[in-house]
């Protein structure tokens, strides 16, 4: 990564808008502001004050103007990527942003890469990794307790949690590394009770890190719900319920909803993407058969099966051939059209099927709609969300990097529990401190690093 020169970027959306960034970062970001910007108020470039907004306006070598914009300067190291930082607030014109990023390079600057100002950020060690991930979660978050996890990550919830493991483990690879040093002089033995005092609540930190990170990339990522049941039992009007919007066709033709129709809502601040399947019935209409194979490859992925049954009615052989499919596990059973009255086959089978969570409601008058949200939150989510201090684990790469110094850990917890001479001891702290540090970034191979970035916007 070449960091001596200056990047520069549009940072915000190119659309025509009210207000667009150019941002710019290096050493000779002022530099080349200073022959770009003629501020209203003259301005001593040296000694002008970091982190203050100037107005003037931007000419381009013509000395024509281009547009009138305040900028803010942003001296290093107290800016996002730790160097020097112009913003341009311009106005939200594609042309004129386009146009200031042109100047710009003109000047010597270096059009930057996607996620190249965070990358500087993480690089001069402003951020750690699970702080970069969060910038990209907070951009593309669709939820608000997907943006909640996304701050306090941001905030450093889990590099501090992950540090503080580090701590302790160095500390009792630095006890059995002084034994190893000092044996042949002295009897030194390493205390192992001390380090598996240390060793014990890392080890209990990481396990609930691993034990949670389902819910954590369910709070970031949101979930998939799909919708299952025989035609003409509701599952395109529950759709709309929860929509509150006429986005589905609702008619009572069996089999009308050919193919899937999938949504995103909010379930109680959660992103949940709902996928409205065919009804699951044996066809011969080729158009429909297609339609069921791809439910039941929605239905297999799906964080949560909410299969409908009709209230008033019996259950039929299609309904039992379902309930014999879905796994209790990841099924609602919701029980529709309750305002239509209860079949006394309905009631016997909630009452002999307590396995299965089930609930009943109305999609037509909207009855049990709250009800069934509040049931669904519980179940993929699962007891009460301590977001507000909790850390968690949002993505695969934190999980699988969190499993791998788990790993790591018990390996040296098994090692001093079993007299392991300190030598094999040492060999397995180092490769436990290894993986702690590859949570954060601090030991990650480069491609890796380049491949996160690389999934950023540019100017971000
Ligand atoms: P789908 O084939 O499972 O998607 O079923 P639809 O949502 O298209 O509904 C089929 C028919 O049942 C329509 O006429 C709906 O108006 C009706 N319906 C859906 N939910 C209810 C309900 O809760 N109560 C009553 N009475 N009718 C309903």
């Amino acid at each position: 990564m070449k960091i001596d020169d200056t990047i520069v970027a549009i940072a915000t959306a190119l659309a025509p808008s009210g207000l667009g960034v150019v941002r710019v970062s290096g050493k000779q970001a002022l530099e080349f502001a200073s022959s770009l910007f003629r501020p209203t108020q003259s301005i001593r470039w040296q000694e002008a004050s970091s982190h203050r907004l100037y107005h003037g306006w931007i000419h381009d070598e013509q000395s024509s103007p281009v547009d009138e914009v305040l900028l803010t300067l942003m001296r290093a190291p107290s800016s996002y990527t730790t160097e020097d930082v112009i913003e341009v607030q311009c106005h939200g014109s594609p042309m004129v942003l386009e146009t200031v990023v042109r100047l710009f390079l003109n000047q010597g600057a270096r059009l930057a890469e996607p996620g190249e100002f965070t990358q500087r950020a993480f690089y001069y060690g402003r951020m750690d990794l699970t702080q970069v991930e969060a910038v990209a979660d907070i951009i593309h978050t669709q939820s608000s307790l997907g943006l909640k996890t996304a701050v306090n990550q941001l905030r450093g919830n889990l590099y501090h949690t992950i540090m503080q493991v580090k701590k302790e483990v160095s500390a009792v690879a630095a006890l059995v590394e002084a034994t190893i040093d000092f044996t042949e002089e002295e009897e030194i033995f390493t205390d192992r009770e001390d380090c598996l005092l240390r060793l014990t609540p890392c080890i209990e930190t990481l396990s609930r890190l691993v034990a949670t990170a389902d819910q954590g990339k369910r709070l970031r990522s949101g979930i998939e719900i799909a919708f299952v049941g025989r035609p003409n039992v509701g599952k395109s009007s529950l759709l709309n319920a929860l929509l509150q919007e006429e986005r589905a066709i609702v008619t009572n033709i069996p089999g009308t909803t050919r193919d899937l129709i999938e949504e995103t809502i909010q379930i109680q601040g959660l992103a949940a993407r709902i996928i409205d399947t065919a009804g699951i019935r044996h066809t011969k209409d080729e158009v429909e058969s297609v339609g069921i194979q791809r439910s039941r490859n929605a239905w297999e992925q799906a964080d949560l099966v909410l299969l409908l049954l009709e209230s008033s009615q019996q259950l039929s052989e299609e309904d039992e051939e379902l309930l014999r499919y879905t796994n209790p596990e990841n099924t609602i059973i919701v029980i529709n059209k309750m305002d239509l009255g209860q079949s006394n086959e309905m009631e016997q089978w909630i009452n002999t099927n307590s396995t299965f969570d089930s609930i009943e409601i109305s999609a037509k008058e909207h009855q049990g709609i709250e009800a069934l949200k509040t049931m669904i939150f519980q179940k993929v989510i699962g007891g009460e969300v301590l977001i507000q201090e909790e850390t968690q684990i949002t993505n695969l790469r934190q999980q699988q990097a969190v499993e791998k110094a788990l790993s790591a850990l018990q390996q040296v917890k098994h090692g001093l529990e079993n007299e392991l001479e300190e030598e094999l001891l040492a060999v397995d702290l180092r490769s436990a401190l290894h993986e702690v540090g590859d949570i954060v970034g601090q030991t990650t191979a480069d491609d890796l690093l380049n491949q996160i970035f690389s999934e950023f916007c540019i100017g971000k």
